[in-house]
């Protein structure tokens, strides 16, 4: 069809097939996931930061296609000059000042790699291809739907320069941060294969089983996401009371790990690590690994005292933090948390975390209850964090914005305020992209943050606006019950909610996530009508909401006018019992005006507000109060 020929009928037709719910991208029914159980041993040449490797991967085939082919992330590979990572990080337009041309610069020892010697599919022998990051595999035999079959694998890795989260000395001297270190499945689900080159962004793993033996120097102290599995051959603080820690003789320990219900491990090891412990209240086991000396090399003695006695405290403060997720956001599952001082700011896997210590105590904590969050948002409940990013990060700090007021009160600067300030502040720059874009192919790392951290943040705050607080909170634990250890997509969250609230939801879907248009509503015209008030209300942005509206009379009483939208096919419940509502008649998105009647002559009025609570991120606040002007 040529352009000219368009009538208005194709035109119509063609905006309600793209406005239309893509029911492929929601998947509560008939659902499948991958199944990927690791067993893997890895011995560590601390002189050479080298290791070799045998994998053997129990994969289970539970989708109902067919595979011919497989594909493995060699993560490690991104740490070379000219790799799909380095011309990233050196070309887009506002580089990440931790990677830059760091990787362009990095010597053959100091690059890293993984190496695959040998790969067999139940022990015959199959033929591969590497692209920068990614391996595949021309299987021998195809996979059949519900087939399980053994993967044998020899490899051999360098350990790279600490660039992004994982790697060798770190800029606060931690020796061994091991994330992305193993040949690791993609992920293959009703989308296809999620085989991206790794650019230093999101992940996305296969749930199932891990195994891991570690034989490193004796002189290391491991910290891992699983749970040893003879602490009396290591000692090292995982030793139980009164436990007769015998470690056997040689120039090596050997650490064995093991997990259940994961899509990743990662480890850490450092021969300074100090190990202490912290139970939480009916939930797990916590393990903080840090060094106390030196904190930071340029450090004070002052200083390096202070970082010390901020590790010191952290344990009470990550305690409750997890007692506040169990009894919000649903319990945490496993038995053991950790926490690694390692990588490069703060890193999620599921079981703990990597990050920096050299920072202010609120910080500290900050950055520990971000990471921690992240073991609901992205750990259990595993988005695809590609095209989901504003699911992990975005719920992550939500919650943790939350739980930052709970231990700070209002002294904290981890507010939801300062998440509406950043998204204002990129609307009014003109630099938005849209939520719902796959999180390598932004063209600013400030789109990608402020659309994944702050607006997916604002999702939910913003979510508790339309559907009331109540309703979000309970929503989000029946999220959780039902997508826990599962791969959930934003369609599903949206279904869980539509059902929590009994209203749709999918408009908001549609123009939050998918689209930059935005919200912007204004008290039109106050004026008097008899022994009423007429009150216009006027829509400037694309984005249609409902409306709360705040009514102050001059004796001092308040109360509200509640305007839902038609497509809700619903409405939120009296969020204020003690203040009267008056439920007025839905807002058909089609007009940019409406007009309501306030039973009082306008001089009684002393201010009218729209969304008094400022959870609607309207981009223009100002215009959305009235106030009787003085005589
Ligand atoms: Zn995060």
């Amino acid at each position: 069809m040529r352009p000219g020929s368009l009538t208005i009928t194709s035109l119509l037709l063609f905006s309600l097939l793209y406005l239309a719910p893509q029911p492929a991208d929601a998947q509560q029914y008939g659902y499948w996931q991958q199944e990927a159980d690791y067993e893997m041993e890895v011995d560590m040449d601390v002189e050479h930061h080298r290791f070799s490797g045998e994998q053997t991967l129990t994969y289970t085939n539970h989708s109902p296609d067919t595979l011919d082919r497989v594909f493995y992330h060699l993560y490690f590979n991104a740490f070379q000059p000219g790799s799909m990572m380095d011309v990233r990080s050196r070309t887009i337009q506002d580089p990440d000042r931790r990677v830059e041309d760091r990787i362009y610069h990095l010597d053959e020892d100091e690059i890293g790699y993984q190496k695959v010697n040998r790969l067999t599919q139940d022990g015959v022998e199959v033929t591969w291809d590497i692209t920068d990051t990614v391996m595949e595999v021309q299987l021998a035999e195809p996979i059949l739907p519900g087939e399980t079959v053994v993967f044998e694998m020899d490899f051999e890795a360098q350990v790279p320069v600490q660039i992004r989260r994982t790697g060798r000395h770190n800029a606060e001297g931690i020796e061994y941060s091991m994330a992305q270190w193993y040949p690791k499945m993609a992920e293959f689900d009703f989308m296809g294969w999620h085989n991206h080159p790794y650019i230093g962004r999101e992940f996305h793993g296969v749930f199932g089983t891990f195994d891991v033996t570690i034989h490193i120097d004796r002189s290391y102290v491991v910290a891992a996401t699983g749970y040893l599995q003879n602490p009396e051959e290591v000692g090292y603080g995982y030793e139980s009371e009164g436990m007769e820690v015998n470690r056997p003789s040689g120039d090596k320990l050997t650490w064995h790990f093991k997990t259940d219900q994961q899509h990743d491990f990662m480890w850490a090891a450092d021969p300074d690590y100090h190990h202490a412990t912290a139970q939480v209240p009916d939930g797990p086991l916590l393990r903080f690994f840090y060094q106390t000396d030196p904190v930071a090399e340029d450090a004070s003695s002052d200083r390096q005292e202070e970082l010390l006695e901020n590790w010191e405290k952290l344990p009470d403060y990550t305690s409750r933090a997890f007692e506040y997720m169990n009894s919000h956001f649903g319990i945490y599952p496993y038995e053991e948390y950790v926490v690694i001082q390692g990588g490069d700011g703060g890193m999620e896997y599921i079981m703990g975390t990597l990050i920096t210590g050299n920072r202010s105590f609120e910080s500290l904590v900050g950055v520990t209850v971000h990471e921690l969050v992240h073991a609901w948002y992205q750990g259990v409940l595993a988005t695809n964090e590609s095209y989901y990013h504003w699911m992990d990060e975005g719920f992550t700090v939500y919650a943790s914005n939350r739980i930052m007021t709970d231990l700070f009160g209002d002294d904290t600067s981890d507010t939801m305020d300062r998440n509406y300030d950043n998204y204002y502040r990129i609307v009014a720059a003109g630099i938005e992209e849209p939520m719902d874009r796959h999180a390598d192919h932004y063209e600013r790392n400030v789109a990608y943050a402020i659309a994944s951290y702050s607006k997916g943040a604002i999702f939910l705050n913003q979510l508790g606006y339309i559907v009331g607080e109540e309703t979000l909170e309970k929503g989000l634990r029946r999220f959780y019950d039902e997508w826990a250890f599962k791969h959930p997509t934003g369609y599903d969250f949206i279904r869980v909610m539509e059902k929590e609230s009994g209203m749709h939801l999918y408009w908001y879907y549609e123009y939050w996530v998918k689209s930059t248009r935005t919200i912007d509503y204004e008290i039109q015209s106050v004026e008097s009508n008899g022994d009423e008030t007429e009150v216009v209300l006027g829509r400037h942005g694309e984005m249609p909401m409902p409306i709360d509206l705040e009514v102050e009379y001059s004796d001092g009483s308040i109360e509200h006018f509640y305007i839902p939208k038609v497509t809700m096919w619903g409405a939120k419940e009296n969020e204020f019992p003690d203040i009267p509502r008056t439920d007025l008649e839905p807002w058909p998105w089609v007009d940019p005006s409406y007009s309501l009647q306030i039973p009082a002559p306008r001089d009684q009025i002393e201010r009218i507000e729209i969304d008094p609570s400022g959870r609607m991120a309207d981009i223009h606040q100002e215009a959305n109060i009235w106030t009787q002007p003085d005589e």
